[in-house]
């Protein structure tokens, strides 16, 4: 039985759950279905965990770790979780490259971290970054007197409100479009000037109608101040706006960092957010702060395969506002190469270019260039369902005012459903080319030589045929976030090993990354294979039957058996 599924649309928390299940039912021999906690509201937080049972436990396996949707608004990213769970399932039985990583690897997806923020966001016209736990905390009592952000004509969308002012407005209409609105400049001197704020009404501290309004109207800041993607431990700091007050304070974040620690088979992490055409690295000072030149030629190739997958630039993220998010935790704590891509860019959409513009300022040309390409764009390819075109109204406190602006929730931060599945799709190549260049541990052969009557030479070769190595990164050897590689030696009764332990230490093995720099820049000692060699007794009259299991926490667990004759 087929999973229906349509790739041009959002969807709401019961109906992501019910699609789940439905993949649950429908590839049991591939799927499970799992929670890794409930939400600040009581919801799930869904794992669907995707690889073939019939090859080995997930656990026993390299792991990808997607997750998406931990910002509120940015449900594309838990669309595009959908597509990769659909996409692997489905292509399965035909895809050479999905039989692979499904037989190999394992997919921990979780579309949706913030089941409650994105509830909210797709169910009211509300706009908020992340949680719907009131931030700070005496928040959920009071609201300050001001402008409340609230869909005031009833479209089902909060826009802009645009008020005239001759004398003090600061924005002014394009002169040839007059639905953009452009900064006043020091030379503008003669009206029309506007005062451009959100769509709302002006409330007292009991939240009841202000009867008369005067300007300068306050603009309330949202009850919704936290952002989950600050709350993690690496760089945490509560300075920085919405972190909350300590790391991992609320349940989905410390969910969130509990499953990847208790996952110690994850070995890449991608988590998807919007909007940007960009897929971030970490901060340049994580960066900086004493990696290994191997662990940045490793992340940039891996970026790279990013970039060719969707055409996003990778770049480091940049503001200092960047601190306690979910990557450098995963980087620096679990030196895992983590990316997050923000998936949709209508600015690129429109412009037909790539993001040049990271880290600076657009100059004011450039800018009001974006702005035309973006409404030609919107006239021509959305007919008009982008941008909401400015229309009088008659506000019941400020009086004349016209409403308009862009979609936010259908164009800007997520794309307009037709260029929905587009994104999906390129998002999933990406997944695809990280999980296959994630290592892969196996034993290679043993080999078993008797010496004498009841004594045996055994010898296993084990090797990474993987791209990246076993341990991911130097870091997280440093940081002693994964064991190194064993092999073990398992005997039948009766025997013995003469020389030696029966689990033997074998360090990381490497990928075949680095072994391809031929100038040697980055080259690692050659430790793509270990050979383990063992003496054993086998007295008359005992099993005659031997295991060698390979454990490597990234690489994947294996075994295998041999027979002595
Ligand atoms: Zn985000």
């Amino acid at each position: 039985m087929a999973v229906d599924i349509a790739f041009d649309r959002y969807y709401k928390y019961d109906e992501l759950t019910s699609l789940l299940q439905h993949y649950a039912g429908a590839y049991p021999d591939f799927t499970s279905l799992g929670s890794i906690g409930k939400s600040f509201e009581g919801r799930d937080v869904w794992v669907m965990t995707v690889t073939n049972s019939a090859t080995g436990e997930h656990s026993d396996k390299p792991a990808l770790y997607v997750d998406a949707n931990i910002h509120a608004g940015e449900v594309t990213g838990s669309v595009a979780a959908l597509y990769l769970i659909d996409h692997l399932l489905k292509g399965y039985p035909t895809d050479p490259l999905i039989k692979r990583l499904l037989d190999y690897y394992t997919f921990y997806v979780l579309p949706r971290i913030n089941p409650d923020g994105a509830e909210l966001y797709l169910t009211t016209p509300t706009l908020l970054r992340s949680s719907v736990r009131p931030f700070p905390d005496y928040r959920k009592s009071e609201d300050p007197p001001g402008l409340h952000i609230e869909d005031v004509d009833g479209d089902g969308k909060i826009l802009l409100m645009r008020v005239r002012d001759d004398l003090r407005g600061t924005w002014k209409l394009d002169r040839e479009d007059p639905r953009l609105m452009v900064e006043r400049q020091p030379l503008d001197q003669q009206g029309p000037f506007f005062h451009v704020y959100s769509e709302g009404l002006v409330r007292n501290e009991s939240g009841e109608l202000e009867e008369e309004v005067k300007l300068p109207l306050a603009q309330v800041p949202t009850r919704y101040g936290l952002d989950m993607n600050r709350n993690f431990p690496s760089g945490f700091t509560p300075l920085i706006p919405g972190a909350g007050v300590y790391p991992l304070s609320e349940p989905e974040t410390r969910n969130q960092a509990d499953f990847v620690d208790k996952h110690s088979n994850i070995a890449g992490v991608l988590l998807y957010h919007t909007t940007g055409g960009i897929i971030f690295m970490p901060h340049k000072r994580m960066l900086e702060k004493n990696f290994d030149k191997r662990d940045l030629f490793l992340y940039e190739a891996i970026g790279q395969l990013g970039y060719e997958a969707t055409g996003y630039p990778v770049v480091n993220s940049f503001r200092e506002d960047f601190s306690g998010v979910f990557d450098e935790w995963c980087l620096d704590h679990k030196g895992l190469l983590a990316f997050t891509p923000e998936l949709w860019n209508a600015e690129s959409r429109a412009t037909g270019k790539e993001r040049d513009d990271v880290g600076r300022k657009l100059s004011q040309k450039e800018k009001r260039d974006i702005e035309f390409k973006l409404l030609a764009w919107n006239d021509l390819e959305l007919g008009g369902k982008g941008f909401i075109n400015w229309r009088e109204f008659d506000h019941p406190q400020l009086g004349k005012v016209d409403i308009g602006g862009w979609d936010t929730k259908e164009c800007r931060q997520n794309p307009p459903v037709s260029f929905l599945r587009g994104e999906c799709h390129k998002m999933t190549l990406f997944a695809l080319s990280y999980a296959a260049a994630l290592p892969l541990a196996c034993i290679d052969e043993i080999e078993v030589k008797r010496l004498a009557d009841d004594l045996f030479a055994v010898d296993a070769l084990v090797s990474n045929r993987g791209y990246l190595p076993t341990n991911i990164t130097q870091h997280a050897v440093k940081q002693q976030a994964v064991r190194p590689d064993r092999v073990k030696l398992e005997l039948g009764s009766g025997m013995s090993i003469v020389n030696g332990t029966s689990q033997r230490e074998i360090g990381y093995l490497e990928g075949y990354a680095l072994t391809q720099d031929v100038w040697g820049r980055y080259k690692a000692p050659g430790n793509q294979m270990a050979r383990v060699s063992w003496t054993v007794r086998v007295p008359a009259g005992s099993a005659a039957q031997l295991t060698v299991r390979l454990l490597s926490e990234r690489g994947g667990n294996s075994s295998k058996t041999v027979d002595l004759k």
